[in-house]
């Protein structure tokens, strides 16, 4: 894994913000959050910054879209830059 992380690490892109009342959001009109199944390593950083249960990791993450609140958090922690808007 370690290996991996040095190979690939470099943040992931940030989508365009809109700014809201407790924090910024991507702009989501026909764009959800993702996971680039060759970029993730299973490293599980994703899943404990996530506050919304909106993450489960077995082997490779998976984004459970009705819970997520577009936060950012596990975009912003992802090391391999797997999470991605689309
Ligand atoms: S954007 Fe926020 S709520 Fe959605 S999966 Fe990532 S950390 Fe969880
Ligand atoms: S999506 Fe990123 S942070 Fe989450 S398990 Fe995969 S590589 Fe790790």
């Amino acid at each position: 894994m370690a290996e991996a992380f040095r190979d690939r690490a470099t943040p992931g892109p940030v989508p365009v913000l809109v700014s809201g009342i407790s924090h910024d959001r991507p702009i989501t009109e026909a764009m959800e959050l993702g996971v680039i199944d060759d970029l993730c390593v299973g490293c599980s950083y994703c899943l404990m910054a996530c506050k919304d249960d909106a993450l489960v990791v077995e082997g490779l993450c998976e984004v459970i879209l009705e819970n997520c609140t577009d936060c950012l958090r596990c975009l912003l922690w992802c090391p391999t830059g797997a999470l991605v808007y689309s």
